[in-house]
């Protein structure tokens, strides 16, 4: 899917003007392309329908880069139908909280339960049990207390020839006297949807009244993961979809079809076997995935939403002028850069960010940057006109000032004194507007 949609956008990426022509043969590819990556076909009538109203209009014709706004719109188009940010799963009652995972067999429930206990674990320190109820399969069972043994949550196991209803009841009852969080009930899954299974699961669900009811779903299957979707939706009320084989998914077009049918949020992706291998669901990333970019899209996008274009601007006509860079115009770029949720938040988005060492980014946390505001903040004007001036009493008074060390106020002269040098040189090449086009 990715390549087919990614090489009939490169074709109209870089015109200077498209004609409704051209948009018509464009969208007629991503059709093709998203029925071979078998979405569902109501998904991709609705999803070029959508591109098409938009792209024909004032938005995409008369932008000044209408191959890049056709791409946007097809991008934005996907986040819509994905649905939007990430949910987060529902853990506020009284614990434990129950969440129960519900799908076709070889889905990967019991990977997932693993994977989702890990999860709650580690991001959000809770402490996790976890039980299987697929008596059909002994070897179920043990799979999961295997997994359970790894990464350290509680298991509950039932006498055997006990009844799946009753087994969820009695791991509820001992992840309560474990004083568990979350209890994750694993299911039996069937090769396909029958009514047996569905009445096993409804009674379990009845049995321990899950916050969360999540449907576990192969991502390879495309169409068929729609299909049992809309039955497991009517048999449960489903809160959430829990996407798995996302790392194998060549076509990706469950991703896009699940959301539509279901009308329930993707809250986890698996992208692994292991039991570290889940993410939660961000359609904006899945998007720019499929059509291979990165998260540049986005990144463009908040990077043109947030940076104050008029103050780019006037720094940028100072610049030209050959007037300095005053340590006001320092702290206008820390504040933007604070609206843009910090540095760390724009390396994220980028292509290969996650290679980047744990804590390369953190140096430019939020509250970094709020310090260095502060700092700045308690300078007179002449002295962030003229820094030259700030001698070692200067410095005292800023320091306490701001609530930090004098060392902390070197620090920031210094930071100054680099992004000052940095540009001068961008004076010269032409300011900060061109630097904002090359991101485009
Ligand atoms: P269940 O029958 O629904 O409980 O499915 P299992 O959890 O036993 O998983 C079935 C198979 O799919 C196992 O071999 C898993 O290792 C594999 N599997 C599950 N989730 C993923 C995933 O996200 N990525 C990959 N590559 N394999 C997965
Ligand atoms: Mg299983």
């Amino acid at each position: 899917l990715s390549d087919r949609i990614s090489q009939s956008l490169d074709r109209v990426k870089g015109r200077g003007r498209l004609t409704e022509d051209n948009i018509r043969q464009t969208l007629r590819e991503i059709r093709m392309a998203l029925l071979e990556a078998d979405v569902a076909l109501p998904v991709v009538k609705d999803f070029i329908e959508h591109v098409r109203e938009r792209a024909v209009g004032q938005e995409v014709l008369k932008s000044l880069t209408p191959g890049q706004a056709l791409v946007k719109v097809v991008n934005d188009e996907m986040v819509r139908v994905m649905g939007e940010a990430h949910d987060g799963l529902n853990l506020h009652g009284k614990p434990p909280v129950v969440i129960l995972m519900a799908g076709l067999q070889g889905a990967g429930k019991t990977t997932s339960t693993a994977k989702l206990a890990r999860y709650l674990m580690e991001s959000e320190k809770k402490k996790v049990a976890v039980v299987s109820t697929d008596v059909r399969r002994p070897a179920a069972i043990e799979q999961l207390e295997t997994l359970a043994g790894d990464i350290g949550a509680v298991f509950y196991r039932a006498e055997s020839g006990t009844e799946p209803r009753r087994i969820a009841e009695q791991g509820l009852e001992h992840a309560r006297r474990q004083h568990a969080d979350v209890l994750i009930v694993d299911t039996a899954g069937r090769l396909h949807v029958d009514a047996d299974l569905m009445q096993e699961v409804r009674d379990i669900h009845a049995a321990v009244e899950p916050l969360e009811t999540l449907f576990v779903v192969d991502a390879m299957t495309g169409q068929d993961a729609a299909r049992s979707a809309a039955a497991f939706g009517e048999a449960l009320p489903l809160t959430g979809v829990v996407l798995t084989k996302a790392d194998g998914d060549a076509r990706g077009g469950a991703a896009l079809s699940v959301r539509q049918v279901t009308g329930k949020p993707i809250k986890f992706m698996g992208v692994g076997e292991k039991t570290d291998a889940l993410e939660p669901f961000h359609p904006d990333r899945v998007a720019s995935r499929i059509l291979g970019m990165g998260d540049v899209l986005s990144l463009v996008d908040e990077v043109q939403r947030k940076v104050d274009q008029e103050k780019a601007d006037k720094l940028g006509k100072k610049l030209k002028k050959g007037k300095g860079f005053s340590l006001a115009d320092f702290r206008d770029q820390l504040e933007q850069m604070q609206n843009m949720g910090g540095v760390g938040a724009l390396l994220d988005k980028l292509p290969g960010a996650g290679k980047l060492p744990p804590g390369a980014a953190s140096q430019f946390d939020d509250r970094a940057i709020r310090r260095q505001v502060a700092i700045i903040n308690s300078m007179t004007r002449e002295e962030r006109r003229k820094p030259a001036v700030i001698n070692g009493s200067r410095k005292r008074r800023i320091a306490r000032g701001s609530g930090v060390e004098v060392q902390d106020v070197n620090k920031l002269l210094k930071q100054f004194t680099q992004a000052q040098k940095m540009m001068r040189k961008m004076g010269k090449k032409g300011g900060m507007k061109k630097m904002m086009r090359g991101l485009q």
